[in-house]
């Protein structure tokens, strides 16, 4: 049984070539039928914080990757948070240590400096000369003695490693060029390169997909996995590995967290819709085919080999993530979209926290009139904001009106007052009675083209050119209200 896993350090915000690695684990899980784990890394101290690991378990939630072991759901093989396994990792460390597979360096920063510099003077490999790698007992004393506290070193085996990427087929890491590395520092904390291998072992996982920045910590891990399988921790196995394809952002560089389009916390609040957001960044190395660029999820998932990645860089464009999510907010019923739109309307405080049923019913009855114009569901909001201002809060767009509410167009605004006004009662008050009427007045009555007419009562009425179709928009708006605001506009 395939176990895939996800496991982020908890630094900074959520970015985007976290999320891509995520998803394309668990699409990998479910696609099997596996297990997905979610686990978090958070050994190094100093850079890894509390919010940050709120923000990446709410981060996973709003984008539906949900996880069958991991903060919050447990199971077997927890705690899934690794600063609450460290006493695990000291005890492999002793383990490794006991076998022979690990040992205690003693070389100071200076040494260690100075063998370098002479290494790479004379054109050699620049990593550890494993210079401490067998130490007599005496020299360890020695050296304990001195009060020097050691690391300790994984004993990398003198031999080229080779192994079969998911994503970019075979290969190969020359032995001179994987040295032995330090596993625990020498105050005694666990690195990654010890943690990572010990739970992926522990949890039993079957598949690594990260991304290809962590090519070059696979042959370490490797040689671990071998060990682990000598000393018994883990399965017995060496998991499989696929590196996914860098992100890259502006200017041919690899998308940064810094860079601002990378920031994950900033979609939601954009108006994306998790699901568009996610189909766009399955795009990120990953196609359902040649000229096809919409899907859903499950879709998704039915599809998702872990072969067809690509292993080329894949470039990130805002502007397609936008279409994209346009493409999922128009695949929505009229119910569901409005029911999305809700809490944009509640934060832009057009609608009540506890949302009224009046609320409710313009939501949904204006949710037709823009579901075709927006690619986030944050235009909606700017859209029908005239609908649920009160008269006091309404405003003009300053821009707008001085182009459409000059002398002509405030014309045009009291002949559709004068015709709107005469529509008797709200039984009358109907999309089809208020084209009649305008037209009659103001394409008839005054000879003007539809765009001259309409668009001094479409900014007074809703305050920008940018609105819904007219006639609806008043229909919704209602008699009382639209006489009021045209009215207002004559001062
Ligand atoms: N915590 C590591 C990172 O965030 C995970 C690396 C891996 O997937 O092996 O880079």
């Amino acid at each position: 049984p395939v176990v895939a896993r996800f496991c982020p350090s908890p630094t900074g915000n959520p970015h985007v070539g976290m999320a891509r690695t995520a998803l394309f684990s668990w699409a990998f899980a479910r696609h099997h039928g596996g297990t997905f784990v979610f686990r978090i890394e958070d050994t190094d101290t100093s850079r890894d914080n509390e919010e940050s690991y709120t923000l990446l378990v709410e981060v996973m939630r709003w984008l539906g990757l949900d996880w069958d072991e991991g903060p919050e759901v447990g199971g077997p093989h927890g705690p899934y948070r690794q600063s609450e396994r460290m006493d695990i990792y000291a005890d492999v460390a002793q383990q490794l240590l006991d076998a022979g597979f690990a040992y205690k360096a003693y070389d100071t920063a200076e040494e260690l400096e100075a063998r370098r510099n002479a290494a790479r003077a004379a054109g050699k490999p620049s990593g550890y000369d494993g210079l401490h790698r067998d130490l007599t007992d005496g020299q360890r004393a020695a050296y304990e003695a001195e009060g020097r506290e050691p690391v300790i070193r994984f004993k990398m085996p003198h031999k080229d490693w080779t192994f079969t990427d998911l994503v970019r087929g075979e290969i190969t890491f020359g032995s001179e060029n994987v040295q032995d590395f330090v596993i625990v520092r020498a105050n005694g904390q666990s690195l990654y390169t010890l943690t990572n291998p010990t739970d992926d072992a522990m949890m039993g996982v079957t598949h690594v997909l990260r991304g290809e920045d962590l090519l070059s910590s696979t042959p370490r891990q490797i040689a671990l996995y071998e060990a682990f399988a000598e000393i018994g921790i883990g399965g017995g196995f060496t998991p499989e590995f696929g590196h996914l394809p860098f992100v890259m952002g502006e200017g041919n560089r690899k998308l940064s967290k810094r860079d601002p389009e990378s920031n994950l916390l900033d979609y939601k609040p954009k108006g994306f819709l998790p699901e568009g957001l996610l189909n766009y960044m399955a795009l990120l190395g990953w196609s359902i085919a040649d000229d096809r660029d919409v899907f859903s999820i499950p879709e998704m998932v039915e599809a998702f080999e872990i072969g067809s990645v690509n292993a080329s860089p894949a470039r990130f464009d805002i502007k397609k993530a936008e279409a994209i999510n346009g493409s999922h907010v128009r695949l929505l019923s009229e119910a569901e979209l409005s029911d999305r739109l809700v809490p944009y309307f509640q934060d832009a405080g057009l609608i009540d926290p506890t949302p009224t049923g009046t609320q409710l019913g313009i939501l949904a009855a204006a949710t037709p009139l823009v579901h075709e114009r927006m690619t986030l569901l944050t235009e909606a909001v700017d859209m029908l904001r005239f609908l649920f201002v009160s008269d006091e809060e309404f405003t003009v767009d300053e821009a707008d009106a001085a182009k459409n509410l000059d002398e002509k167009g405030l014309e045009v605004v009291r002949a559709a007052r004068e015709a709107l006004d005469a529509i008797p009662g709200t039984a009358e008050w109907t999309t089809s009675t208020i084209e009649g009427a305008l037209r009659v007045a103001l394409i008839d009555g005054m000879g003007l083209k539809p765009r001259l007419a309409f668009g001094p009562v479409r900014v007074a009425v809703t305050g920008s050119r940018i609105s819904p179709p007219l006639f609806e928009s008043l229909e919704l708006l209602g008699h009382r209200k639209t006489i009021l605001r045209l009215d207002a506009a004559l001062g």
